[in-house]
């Protein structure tokens, strides 16, 4: 991080600050009038490394109306998200005001970093549903092929059981990454802090990776006009692909979850949820749930006992990621259904009810069978001598 910060001389309450960033998101843009930049940069006597980062503030426009050293050098060319422009900025000699304390830039930016990471979480949500409901209508409308039990005409695809199941995969992804999404919101509310800093990872990591392959499959549910850019699919495909990138890899929030969230504690915060998923699991008697319950334990337990076998566990973080995510997103789904249940028996018939738990039913074959799977990888999966040469 070369951006650097001098004192103005001033009353000492401003900055100089010059340096460049790339990928910055709306950097600049003509919506708004102004533009609040936080800018991250070392002082003169900081101290190395990331403890040595501070965090301004830099207006594109002053208080007093003039224009600040602040400019858009150029827009990267992506691959996706071209409504949203992505900036090369640049800081020349720009004011700018510290924002907390000195030196304590990344700690302060994280703030505003985790809420992102959840949000962008929550993007992955909206973009399965968007992908689902265009995979639906297509589905419903494309004529192609018979019926596999016959039929005298060709038959719209959703009557095929292929095309089912990769609605049915899509629908009940959306569901319980929203379901997972809404918890981590819940805790957050609730002043939970642990919960919240738990979940943060899986939300942001499990969910835009599962996006990225839900807007897949609906783009496979409309074949060759799929690739094709009249039905749009193609865009939301292209679109989602930043999600796991951007707001930190989804690498990094396996190593936050494996190392800051998991190790760090000694997986109190992972013993915590355990005992919620498992009130949830014993109310619901649920062999499916109670399965995935045991393969994330134990491999949280063998986390644990492992835990200076650093370079095993940053290998295996990933798939432990993706088991906890699939496992946890099965309890929360288990909750839904239980009360609608509740609701149901309580003759509160509604049609969302009963497909709650029609779906949550869906989920527990799909994918919590999929956590012995992973529960596996991560035990057994060693990348020393890896032939990468
Ligand atoms: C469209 C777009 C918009 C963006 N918007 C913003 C923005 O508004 N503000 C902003 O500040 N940034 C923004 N970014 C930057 C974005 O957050 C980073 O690109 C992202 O965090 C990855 O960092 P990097 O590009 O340096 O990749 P690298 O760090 O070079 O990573 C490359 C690969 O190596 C892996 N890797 C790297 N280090 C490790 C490690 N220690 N352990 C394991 N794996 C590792 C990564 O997971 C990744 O797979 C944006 C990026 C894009 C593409």
């Amino acid at each position: 991080m070369k951006t650097t910060a001098k004192p103005t001389g001033g009353d000492g309450d401003t900055y100089a600050i010059s340096g460049q960033k790339i990928y910055i998101t709306w950097g600049d843009h003509n919506l708004t009038d102004n533009i609040i930049h936080l800018v991250l940069a070392r002082l003169p006597d900081a101290p190395a490394g990331v403890k040595g980062i501070s965090l301004f503030a830099v207006p594109k426009i002053l208080p007093d109306g003039t224009r600040n050293g602040v400019k858009c050098l150029s827009l990267e060319e992506k691959l996706g998200i071209h409504g949203s422009p992505t900036c090369v900025m640049e800081y020349n000699h720009a004011t700018g005001w510290l924002v907390g304390d000195k030196h304590a830039g990344l700690a302060h930016m994280f703030t505003m970093m985790n809420n992102a990471r959840l949000s962008v979480g929550l993007q992955g949500v909206a973009m399965i549903e968007r992908a689902y409901q265009k995979a639906l209508d297509y589905a419903r409308q494309r004529v192609q092929g018979r019926a596999i039990t016959g039929s005298d005409d060709q038959v719209p695809i959703i009557r095929h059981p292929d095309v089912m199941r990769q609605l049915m995969e899509i629908k009940a992804g959306a569901m319980a990454a929203r379901t997972l999404t809404y918890h981590a919101a819940y805790f957050m509310d609730a002043g939970d802090d642990a919960m919240t800093a738990l979940l943060t990872p899986i939300v942001k990591g499990w969910i835009t990776d599962l996006s990225v392959d839900l807007c897949s499959t609906a783009l496979q549910v409309h074949g060759g006009m799929g690739y094709v850019e009249e039905t749009r699919i193609a865009q939301l495909y292209r679109d989602v692909r930043i999600l796991p990138i951007y707001e930190g890899t989804n690498g990094i929030q396996a190593m936050d979850l494996m190392f800051r969230k998991i190790l760090r504690d000694d997986g109190a915060a992972m013993g915590k949820m355990m005992d919620l998923a498992r009130q949830i699991a014993g109310t619901a008697d649920d062999q499916r749930l109670n399965d995935g319950l045991d393969h994330l334990q134990s491999v949280t337990d063998w986390v644990l006992d492992h835990e200076n076998q650093v370079e095993r566990l940053a290998g295996m973080a990933h798939p432990y990621m993706h088991l906890a995510g699939i496992t946890l997103a099965g309890v929360f789904q288990t909750k839904a259904a239980l009360r609608a249940d509740q609701l149901l028996e309580a003759g509160q018939d509604h049609p969302i009810y009963h497909e709650t738990v029609k779906m949550a039913d869906f989920y527990a074959d799909y994918y919590l069978s999929q956590t012995a799977g992973l529960a596996k990888r991560c035990k057994q999966t060693d990348l020393s001598n890896s032939p990468l040469d």
